[in-house]
Protein backbone atom coordinates (compact mmCIF):
# COMPACT_ATOMS: atom_id res chain seq x y z
CA UNK A 1 0.00 0.00 0.00
CA UNK A 2 1.70 3.43 -0.83
CA UNK A 3 2.57 5.06 2.04
CA UNK A 4 0.27 8.30 2.12
CA UNK A 5 -2.79 5.80 1.32
CA UNK A 6 -1.76 3.33 4.37
CA UNK A 7 -1.76 6.93 6.91
CA UNK A 8 -4.80 7.48 5.64
CA UNK A 9 -6.18 3.71 5.84
CA UNK A 10 -4.51 3.74 10.01
CA UNK A 11 -6.90 7.30 10.50
CA UNK A 12 -9.78 5.79 9.17
CA UNK A 13 -9.63 2.15 10.81
CA UNK A 14 -8.29 4.45 14.06
CA UNK A 15 -12.23 6.24 13.94
CA UNK A 16 -14.00 3.31 12.97
CA UNK A 17 -13.30 1.05 15.56
CA UNK A 18 -12.73 3.58 18.64
CA UNK A 19 -9.22 4.20 18.96
CA UNK A 20 -8.63 7.88 18.06
CA UNK A 21 -11.19 10.56 17.01
CA UNK A 22 -10.36 14.57 16.24
CA UNK A 23 -11.11 16.22 19.56
CA UNK A 24 -14.29 17.97 19.60
CA UNK A 25 -15.03 16.63 16.00
CA UNK A 26 -19.37 17.63 15.94
CA UNK A 27 -17.53 21.42 16.26
CA UNK A 28 -15.49 20.67 13.40
CA UNK A 29 -12.63 19.40 15.06
CA UNK A 30 -9.65 21.56 16.85
CA UNK A 31 -6.72 20.98 14.81
CA UNK A 32 -3.62 18.82 16.00
CA UNK A 33 -5.80 17.45 19.37
CA UNK A 34 -6.94 14.08 19.51
CA UNK A 35 -9.37 12.05 21.66
CA UNK A 36 -8.66 8.31 22.29
CA UNK A 37 -11.79 6.26 22.08
CA UNK A 38 -12.58 2.90 23.89
CA UNK A 39 -10.08 1.20 22.47
CA UNK A 40 -7.33 3.58 21.89
CA UNK A 41 -7.14 4.48 25.98
CA UNK A 42 -6.66 0.68 26.55
CA UNK A 43 -3.79 0.35 23.87
CA UNK A 44 -2.22 3.61 25.38
CA UNK A 45 -2.61 2.80 28.56
CA UNK A 46 -0.64 -0.57 28.02
CA UNK A 47 2.14 1.22 26.42
CA UNK A 48 2.28 3.11 28.99
CA UNK A 49 2.27 0.92 31.89
CA UNK A 50 4.71 -1.28 29.67
CA UNK A 51 7.64 1.60 29.82
CA UNK A 52 6.52 2.49 33.67
CA UNK A 53 7.13 -0.99 34.69
CA UNK A 54 10.32 -1.33 32.21
CA UNK A 55 11.62 1.79 33.71
CA UNK A 56 11.00 1.46 37.33
CA UNK A 57 9.48 -1.89 38.49
CA UNK A 58 12.65 -3.64 36.62
CA UNK A 59 15.08 -1.70 37.31
CA UNK A 60 17.05 -1.08 40.81
CA UNK A 61 17.37 2.55 41.13
CA UNK A 62 15.04 4.74 39.12
CA UNK A 63 11.81 5.86 40.50
CA UNK A 64 8.69 7.53 39.34
CA UNK A 65 6.68 10.18 40.42
CA UNK A 66 4.22 12.60 39.18
CA UNK A 67 4.27 16.52 39.34
CA UNK A 68 2.05 19.16 37.93
CA UNK A 69 1.30 20.45 34.68
CA UNK A 70 1.61 23.81 36.30
CA UNK A 71 5.26 24.81 37.51
CA UNK A 72 6.36 28.09 38.76
CA UNK A 73 6.77 30.44 35.79
CA UNK A 74 10.67 30.89 36.78
CA UNK A 75 11.01 27.23 35.93
CA UNK A 76 10.46 28.51 32.51
CA UNK A 77 13.40 31.38 32.54
CA UNK A 78 16.01 28.72 34.35
CA UNK A 79 15.28 25.77 31.87
CA UNK A 80 15.76 28.30 29.05
CA UNK A 81 11.99 27.65 27.42
CA UNK A 82 11.12 31.53 27.94
CA UNK A 83 14.38 32.66 25.90
CA UNK A 84 14.75 29.49 23.30
CA UNK A 85 12.02 27.34 22.85
CA UNK A 86 11.14 28.56 19.80
CA UNK A 87 11.21 27.44 16.30
CA UNK A 88 12.55 29.88 13.31
CA UNK A 89 9.25 30.35 11.26
CA UNK A 90 8.88 32.23 7.43
CA UNK A 91 5.32 33.13 6.25
CA UNK A 92 4.50 33.29 3.01
CA UNK A 93 2.92 36.72 1.75
CA UNK A 94 0.48 35.79 -0.73
CA UNK A 95 -1.27 32.80 1.43
CA UNK A 96 -0.48 34.39 5.20
CA UNK A 97 0.53 30.27 5.26
CA UNK A 98 3.24 30.09 8.27
CA UNK A 99 6.05 27.36 7.95
CA UNK A 100 8.86 26.08 10.46
CA UNK A 101 11.57 26.81 8.48
CA UNK A 102 12.98 23.52 8.42
CA UNK A 103 9.99 21.58 7.64
CA UNK A 104 9.93 23.73 4.56
CA UNK A 105 13.26 22.97 3.38
CA UNK A 106 12.71 18.93 3.81
CA UNK A 107 9.42 18.86 2.84
CA UNK A 108 11.36 20.43 -0.74
CA UNK A 109 14.24 17.96 -0.28
CA UNK A 110 11.93 14.88 -0.35
CA UNK A 111 11.73 15.84 -4.04
CA UNK A 112 14.89 16.59 -5.49
CA UNK A 113 17.31 13.17 -6.22
CA UNK A 114 18.92 11.90 -3.11
CA UNK A 115 22.21 13.05 -3.21
CA UNK A 116 21.06 16.44 -4.04
CA UNK A 117 18.16 16.40 -0.93
CA UNK A 118 21.16 15.33 0.87
CA UNK A 119 23.06 18.45 0.51
CA UNK A 120 20.14 20.79 0.82
CA UNK A 121 19.93 19.19 4.33
CA UNK A 122 23.56 19.31 5.29
CA UNK A 123 23.73 23.06 4.73
CA UNK A 124 20.50 24.01 6.30
CA UNK A 125 21.46 21.70 9.41
CA UNK A 126 25.24 24.28 9.41
CA UNK A 127 22.85 27.22 8.70
CA UNK A 128 20.48 26.71 11.77
CA UNK A 129 23.08 25.33 13.84
CA UNK A 130 24.71 29.21 13.20
CA UNK A 131 21.14 30.60 13.48
CA UNK A 132 21.76 32.59 10.40
CA UNK A 133 18.09 33.25 9.18
CA UNK A 134 19.13 35.42 6.91
CA UNK A 135 21.64 32.76 4.87
CA UNK A 136 18.21 30.30 5.69
CA UNK A 137 15.95 32.65 3.69
CA UNK A 138 18.46 32.86 0.87
CA UNK A 139 18.43 29.39 0.77
CA UNK A 140 14.77 28.74 0.79
CA UNK A 141 14.77 31.90 -2.14
CA UNK A 142 17.83 30.23 -4.14
CA UNK A 143 15.71 26.65 -4.35
CA UNK A 144 12.85 28.70 -5.32
CA UNK A 145 11.06 27.06 -2.40
CA UNK A 146 7.26 27.28 -2.78
CA UNK A 147 4.30 28.01 -0.62
CA UNK A 148 2.03 24.82 -1.25
CA UNK A 149 -1.10 27.00 -0.84
CA UNK A 150 -0.05 30.30 -2.74
CA UNK A 151 2.79 28.54 -5.38
CA UNK A 152 4.20 31.51 -4.96
CA UNK A 153 7.92 32.72 -3.37
CA UNK A 154 7.19 36.05 -1.69
CA UNK A 155 8.48 35.06 1.76
CA UNK A 156 8.66 37.11 4.72
CA UNK A 157 12.36 37.10 6.91
CA UNK A 158 12.42 34.35 9.25
CA UNK A 159 11.35 35.08 12.99
CA UNK A 160 11.52 32.84 16.37
CA UNK A 161 8.09 31.71 17.73
CA UNK A 162 7.84 30.32 20.83
CA UNK A 163 5.56 27.62 21.26
CA UNK A 164 4.95 27.64 25.31
CA UNK A 165 1.20 28.47 25.61
CA UNK A 166 0.97 30.51 28.17
CA UNK A 167 -2.22 31.21 30.48
CA UNK A 168 -3.44 33.48 33.88
CA UNK A 169 -3.08 31.97 36.84
CA UNK A 170 -5.85 33.77 40.23
CA UNK A 171 -8.14 36.39 38.90
CA UNK A 172 -5.51 39.15 37.97
CA UNK A 173 -4.18 39.34 34.73
CA UNK A 174 -1.15 41.10 34.96
CA UNK A 175 2.41 39.52 34.01
CA UNK A 176 3.60 38.10 37.50
CA UNK A 177 0.35 35.69 37.10
CA UNK A 178 1.56 34.18 33.95
CA UNK A 179 2.09 30.53 34.42
CA UNK A 180 2.71 27.84 31.22
CA UNK A 181 1.64 24.55 30.08
CA UNK A 182 4.21 22.79 30.63
CA UNK A 183 6.50 21.93 27.15
CA UNK A 184 7.54 19.25 28.49
CA UNK A 185 7.62 17.05 31.78
CA UNK A 186 11.57 16.95 32.10
CA UNK A 187 11.51 20.18 34.55
CA UNK A 188 9.34 18.93 37.37
CA UNK A 189 11.74 16.18 37.42
CA UNK A 190 14.56 18.89 37.91
CA UNK A 191 13.17 20.68 40.51
CA UNK A 192 11.87 17.82 42.90
CA UNK A 193 15.74 16.33 42.32
CA UNK A 194 16.62 16.74 45.99
CA UNK A 195 13.28 16.21 47.38
CA UNK A 196 13.61 12.27 45.36
CA UNK A 197 17.19 11.67 46.44
CA UNK A 198 16.85 12.71 50.23
CA UNK A 199 13.37 11.26 50.83
CA UNK A 200 14.41 7.93 48.99
CA UNK A 201 17.56 7.52 50.25
CA UNK A 202 18.79 7.40 46.49
CA UNK A 203 22.73 7.29 45.51
CA UNK A 204 24.11 8.04 42.57
CA UNK A 205 23.26 6.70 39.42
CA UNK A 206 19.73 6.94 40.20
CA UNK A 207 16.75 7.48 37.88
CA UNK A 208 13.76 9.51 38.10
CA UNK A 209 10.95 8.40 35.99
CA UNK A 210 7.46 10.44 34.97
CA UNK A 211 4.44 10.01 32.81
CA UNK A 212 2.58 12.84 31.60
CA UNK A 213 0.79 15.75 29.59
CA UNK A 214 2.84 17.91 27.67
CA UNK A 215 1.57 21.23 25.72
CA UNK A 216 3.44 22.92 22.61
CA UNK A 217 1.95 25.33 20.33
CA UNK A 218 2.97 23.36 17.43
CA UNK A 219 2.74 25.97 14.39
CA UNK A 220 2.88 22.90 11.53
CA UNK A 221 1.03 20.66 12.78
CA UNK A 222 0.72 17.49 10.94
CA UNK A 223 0.66 13.47 10.95
CA UNK A 224 -1.85 12.65 13.20
CA UNK A 225 -1.26 12.10 15.91
CA UNK A 226 2.77 12.23 15.05
CA UNK A 227 2.82 15.75 16.19
CA UNK A 228 -0.27 17.10 18.65
CA UNK A 229 -0.29 20.31 20.52
CA UNK A 230 -1.56 18.30 23.69
CA UNK A 231 0.72 15.11 23.78
CA UNK A 232 1.63 12.46 26.88
CA UNK A 233 5.70 11.83 27.05
CA UNK A 234 6.99 9.40 29.22
CA UNK A 235 10.91 10.26 30.49
CA UNK A 236 13.18 9.29 32.58
CA UNK A 237 16.13 11.83 34.05
CA UNK A 238 19.13 9.90 35.41
CA UNK A 239 21.67 11.42 37.20
CA UNK A 240 25.44 10.27 37.01
CA UNK A 241 29.00 11.52 38.49
CA UNK A 242 30.41 14.06 36.17
CA UNK A 243 32.57 12.42 33.66
CA UNK A 244 30.49 9.19 33.75
CA UNK A 245 27.95 10.89 31.36
CA UNK A 246 29.52 9.11 28.17
CA UNK A 247 29.24 5.61 29.37
CA UNK A 248 25.96 5.60 30.92
CA UNK A 249 24.89 7.65 27.58
CA UNK A 250 25.77 4.42 25.19
CA UNK A 251 24.09 2.08 28.53
CA UNK A 252 20.72 4.12 27.87
CA UNK A 253 20.86 4.29 23.69
CA UNK A 254 21.56 0.68 24.16
CA UNK A 255 18.63 -0.34 27.15
CA UNK A 256 15.73 1.79 25.31
CA UNK A 257 16.41 0.55 21.69
CA UNK A 258 16.33 -3.01 23.54
CA UNK A 259 12.34 -1.65 24.73
CA UNK A 260 11.74 -0.95 21.55
CA UNK A 261 13.04 -3.93 19.82
CA UNK A 262 11.06 -6.17 22.57
CA UNK A 263 7.43 -5.16 21.09
CA UNK A 264 8.24 -7.30 18.51
CA UNK A 265 9.34 -4.74 15.78
CA UNK A 266 12.01 -5.66 13.25
CA UNK A 267 15.37 -4.00 14.00
CA UNK A 268 15.26 -2.52 10.25
CA UNK A 269 12.66 -0.24 11.15
CA UNK A 270 14.59 1.78 13.24
CA UNK A 271 17.68 3.83 13.14
CA UNK A 272 19.43 6.22 15.24
CA UNK A 273 19.69 10.04 14.20
CA UNK A 274 22.86 11.34 15.85
CA UNK A 275 22.19 15.37 16.35
CA UNK A 276 24.26 17.46 14.54
CA UNK A 277 22.55 21.10 16.09
CA UNK A 278 22.67 20.32 19.87
CA UNK A 279 20.02 21.83 22.19
CA UNK A 280 21.36 24.55 24.24
CA UNK A 281 21.89 22.00 27.07
CA UNK A 282 22.92 19.10 25.58
CA UNK A 283 26.83 17.52 25.01
CA UNK A 284 25.83 14.25 23.09
CA UNK A 285 22.02 13.71 21.79
CA UNK A 286 20.33 10.64 19.18
CA UNK A 287 17.22 10.43 18.24
CA UNK A 288 15.65 6.86 17.86
CA UNK A 289 13.56 7.22 14.30
CA UNK A 290 11.00 4.48 13.70
CA UNK A 291 9.89 4.48 10.16
CA UNK A 292 6.84 5.64 10.01
CA UNK A 293 4.40 5.90 6.99
CA UNK A 294 5.33 9.15 6.43
CA UNK A 295 9.33 8.02 6.22
CA UNK A 296 11.99 7.61 9.17
CA UNK A 297 10.97 10.37 11.50
CA UNK A 298 11.85 11.17 15.69
CA UNK A 299 10.16 8.55 18.08
CA UNK A 300 12.12 9.00 21.33
CA UNK A 301 15.34 11.25 22.05
CA UNK A 302 18.06 10.38 24.25
CA UNK A 303 19.94 13.20 25.02
CA UNK A 304 23.14 13.46 27.82
CA UNK A 305 21.68 17.11 29.37
CA UNK A 306 25.18 17.60 31.21
CA UNK A 307 24.76 19.82 34.64
CA UNK A 308 22.97 22.36 32.67
CA UNK A 309 19.03 21.97 34.40
CA UNK A 310 20.11 21.59 37.80
CA UNK A 311 22.82 23.98 37.72
CA UNK A 312 20.90 27.07 36.08
CA UNK A 313 17.49 25.72 38.58
CA UNK A 314 20.59 25.91 41.60
CA UNK A 315 21.43 29.91 40.28
CA UNK A 316 17.50 30.90 39.41
CA UNK A 317 16.37 29.44 42.56
CA UNK A 318 19.24 29.94 45.35
CA UNK A 319 19.01 26.78 46.81
CA UNK A 320 21.82 24.62 46.48
CA UNK A 321 21.34 21.36 43.93
CA UNK A 322 24.23 19.08 44.46
CA UNK A 323 24.80 15.39 46.02
CA UNK A 324 27.37 14.42 48.31
CA UNK A 325 29.02 11.39 46.57
CA UNK A 326 30.47 8.88 49.43
CA UNK A 327 32.65 7.00 47.42
CA UNK A 328 35.11 10.04 46.62
CA UNK A 329 33.84 12.09 49.52
CA UNK A 330 32.67 14.86 46.86
CA UNK A 331 29.44 17.62 46.63
CA UNK A 332 28.94 18.18 43.34
CA UNK A 333 26.40 19.15 40.47
CA UNK A 334 25.10 15.50 39.20
CA UNK A 335 25.19 14.73 34.90
CA UNK A 336 22.43 13.55 33.45
CA UNK A 337 21.18 11.36 30.73
CA UNK A 338 17.54 11.31 29.68
CA UNK A 339 15.58 9.26 27.77
CA UNK A 340 12.32 11.04 26.48
CA UNK A 341 9.38 9.32 24.76
CA UNK A 342 6.13 10.40 22.94
CA UNK A 343 3.70 8.08 24.35
CA UNK A 344 1.21 9.01 21.32
CA UNK A 345 4.17 8.49 19.15
CA UNK A 346 4.67 5.60 20.41
CA UNK A 347 0.80 4.39 20.05
CA UNK A 348 1.15 5.75 15.95
CA UNK A 349 4.64 3.56 15.72
CA UNK A 350 2.88 0.49 17.18
CA UNK A 351 -0.43 1.07 14.78
CA UNK A 352 1.37 1.68 11.42
CA UNK A 353 3.60 -1.03 12.52
CA UNK A 354 0.29 -3.59 13.32
CA UNK A 355 -2.28 -2.32 10.44
CA UNK A 356 -2.29 -4.81 7.47
CA UNK A 357 -4.90 -4.98 4.81
CA UNK A 358 -4.68 -8.89 3.65
CA UNK A 359 -6.36 -10.61 0.50
CA UNK A 360 -7.52 -14.13 1.72
CA UNK A 361 -9.39 -14.80 -1.58
CA UNK A 362 -9.53 -18.13 -2.62
CA UNK A 363 -10.89 -19.80 -6.02
CA UNK A 364 -14.21 -19.99 -4.18
CA UNK A 365 -14.55 -16.34 -3.15
CA UNK A 366 -13.39 -12.81 -2.38
CA UNK A 367 -12.00 -12.36 1.41
CA UNK A 368 -9.87 -9.76 2.58
CA UNK A 369 -9.01 -8.37 6.21
CA UNK A 370 -8.07 -5.44 8.40
CA UNK A 371 -6.11 -6.91 11.10
CA UNK A 372 -3.82 -5.06 13.59
CA UNK A 373 -0.96 -7.84 14.97
CA UNK A 374 -0.82 -5.74 18.09
CA UNK A 375 1.83 -7.31 20.57
CA UNK A 376 -0.47 -9.32 22.41
CA UNK A 377 0.90 -7.85 25.85
CA UNK A 378 -0.59 -4.44 24.34
CA UNK A 379 -3.61 -5.04 22.62
CA UNK A 380 -6.99 -3.57 24.39
CA UNK A 381 -8.66 -6.71 24.16
CA UNK A 382 -6.72 -9.52 25.35
CA UNK A 383 -9.50 -12.54 24.91
CA UNK A 384 -12.67 -12.88 23.02
CA UNK A 385 -15.30 -15.29 24.88
CA UNK A 386 -17.46 -16.56 21.58
CA UNK A 387 -20.42 -18.75 22.24
CA UNK A 388 -21.08 -20.74 19.19
CA UNK A 389 -25.25 -20.04 19.50
CA UNK A 390 -27.11 -18.48 22.08
CA UNK A 391 -28.71 -21.37 23.02
CA UNK A 392 -27.93 -24.58 24.66
CA UNK A 393 -26.05 -23.53 28.00
CA UNK A 394 -22.67 -21.61 25.48
CA UNK A 395 -23.61 -18.36 27.11
CA UNK A 396 -23.72 -19.38 29.98
CA UNK A 397 -20.29 -21.42 30.00
CA UNK A 398 -18.86 -18.49 27.92
CA UNK A 399 -19.48 -15.99 30.96
CA UNK A 400 -18.26 -18.21 33.62
CA UNK A 401 -15.10 -18.07 31.77
CA UNK A 402 -14.94 -14.38 31.09
CA UNK A 403 -15.71 -14.36 34.86
CA UNK A 404 -12.64 -16.50 35.77
CA UNK A 405 -9.99 -14.16 33.82
CA UNK A 406 -11.76 -10.99 33.98
CA UNK A 407 -9.71 -10.05 37.30
CA UNK A 408 -6.32 -10.68 35.35
CA UNK A 409 -7.03 -9.21 31.51
CA UNK A 410 -9.19 -7.40 29.49
CA UNK A 411 -12.15 -10.04 27.97
CA UNK A 412 -14.95 -9.39 25.55
CA UNK A 413 -18.59 -11.40 25.23
CA UNK A 414 -19.96 -11.11 21.66
CA UNK A 415 -22.78 -13.69 21.14
CA UNK A 416 -24.60 -11.80 17.40
CA UNK A 417 -23.47 -12.30 14.19
CA UNK A 418 -21.69 -15.49 12.55
CA UNK A 419 -18.71 -16.59 13.97
CA UNK A 420 -16.38 -15.81 10.94
CA UNK A 421 -18.03 -12.05 11.45
CA UNK A 422 -16.74 -12.02 15.22
CA UNK A 423 -13.40 -13.14 14.21
CA UNK A 424 -12.88 -10.41 11.59
CA UNK A 425 -14.25 -7.65 14.06
CA UNK A 426 -11.57 -9.24 16.56
CA UNK A 427 -8.96 -9.09 13.96
CA UNK A 428 -9.80 -5.68 13.30
CA UNK A 429 -9.75 -4.19 17.17
CA UNK A 430 -6.37 -6.17 17.45
CA UNK A 431 -7.92 -9.20 20.11
CA UNK A 432 -4.99 -11.79 20.01
CA UNK A 433 -6.83 -14.58 21.34
CA UNK A 434 -10.75 -15.85 20.36
CA UNK A 435 -12.84 -18.97 22.39
CA UNK A 436 -15.28 -20.04 21.12
CA UNK A 437 -17.63 -22.31 23.12
CA UNK A 438 -19.39 -24.55 20.64
CA UNK A 439 -21.41 -27.97 21.45
CA UNK A 440 -18.32 -30.35 22.61
CA UNK A 441 -17.52 -27.92 25.21
CA UNK A 442 -20.20 -28.89 27.50
CA UNK A 443 -19.46 -33.16 26.58
CA UNK A 444 -15.62 -32.88 26.92
CA UNK A 445 -14.62 -30.05 28.29
CA UNK A 446 -12.85 -27.95 25.41
CA UNK A 447 -13.15 -25.08 23.49
CA UNK A 448 -11.78 -23.84 19.88
CA UNK A 449 -8.72 -21.45 20.76
CA UNK A 450 -7.89 -19.33 17.49
CA UNK A 451 -4.71 -17.27 16.97
CA UNK A 452 -5.47 -13.41 15.14
CA UNK A 453 -2.41 -13.86 13.75
CA UNK A 454 -2.00 -16.95 11.36
CA UNK A 455 -5.69 -17.43 12.00
CA UNK A 456 -4.85 -21.26 13.33
CA UNK A 457 -7.46 -22.82 15.38
CA UNK A 458 -7.03 -25.17 18.38
CA UNK A 459 -8.84 -27.27 20.96
CA UNK A 460 -7.51 -26.58 24.31
CA UNK A 461 -9.06 -27.37 27.60
CA UNK A 462 -11.49 -24.69 28.50
CA UNK A 463 -9.52 -24.82 32.13
CA UNK A 464 -6.51 -24.11 30.29
CA UNK A 465 -7.27 -20.76 28.83
CA UNK A 466 -6.84 -18.31 31.41
CA UNK A 467 -3.13 -20.03 31.86
CA UNK A 468 -2.53 -19.42 28.08
CA UNK A 469 -3.48 -16.16 27.25
CA UNK A 470 -1.52 -15.18 30.76
CA UNK A 471 1.40 -16.66 29.29
CA UNK A 472 0.86 -15.19 26.37
CA UNK A 473 0.59 -11.28 27.33
CA UNK A 474 2.76 -10.96 30.43
CA UNK A 475 5.29 -8.03 29.62
CA UNK A 476 8.45 -9.62 31.52
P1 LIG B 1 10.33 17.19 17.03
O1 LIG B 1 11.71 17.46 16.48
O2 LIG B 1 9.61 16.09 16.31
O3 LIG B 1 9.52 18.42 17.23
P2 LIG B 1 11.51 17.30 19.59
O4 LIG B 1 12.93 16.96 19.28
O5 LIG B 1 11.13 18.70 19.82
O6 LIG B 1 10.55 16.63 18.50
P3 LIG B 1 11.65 16.44 22.28
O7 LIG B 1 11.58 17.80 22.83
O8 LIG B 1 12.97 15.72 22.31
O9 LIG B 1 11.05 16.42 20.80
O10 LIG B 1 10.51 15.58 22.96
C1 LIG B 1 10.67 14.21 23.27
C2 LIG B 1 9.61 13.37 22.59
O11 LIG B 1 8.31 13.91 22.78
C3 LIG B 1 9.78 13.27 21.09
O12 LIG B 1 10.69 12.26 20.74
C4 LIG B 1 8.38 12.94 20.63
O13 LIG B 1 8.15 11.53 20.70
C5 LIG B 1 7.50 13.61 21.65
N1 LIG B 1 6.94 14.85 21.11
C6 LIG B 1 7.52 16.06 21.02
N2 LIG B 1 6.71 16.95 20.47
C7 LIG B 1 5.56 16.29 20.19
C8 LIG B 1 4.31 16.67 19.62
N3 LIG B 1 4.07 17.92 19.23
N4 LIG B 1 3.35 15.73 19.50
C9 LIG B 1 3.56 14.46 19.89
N5 LIG B 1 4.71 14.05 20.44
C10 LIG B 1 5.70 14.94 20.59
Amino acid sequence: MANDNKLQAIIGHCKEYGFIFQSSEIYDGLSAVYDYGQMGAELKRNIREYWWKSMTQMQDNIVGIDAAIFMHPTVWKASGHVDNFSDPMIDNKDSQKRYRVDHLIEAYAETLEADKGAALIHTMEQLLEANDFAGLKTLIEDNKIKCTVSGTCNWTDIRQFNLMFSTEMGSVADEANTVYLRPETAQGIFVNFLNVQKSGRMKIPFGIAQTGKAFRNEIVARGFIFRMREFEQMEMQFFVRPGTQKEWYEHWKKTRMEWHLKLGIPAERYRFHDHVKLAHYADMACDIEYDFPMGFKEVEGVHSRTDFDLKQHQQYSGKKLTYFDTEINQHYVPYVIETSIGLDRAVMMVLSEAYEEQDLSTAEKQDSRAVLKLPAMLAPIKLAVLPLTKKDGMPELAKDLIEQCKPHFRCFYEEKDSIGKRYRRMDALGTPFCVTIDQQTKEDGTVTIRYRDSMQQERIALNDVKRIVMEKIAMF
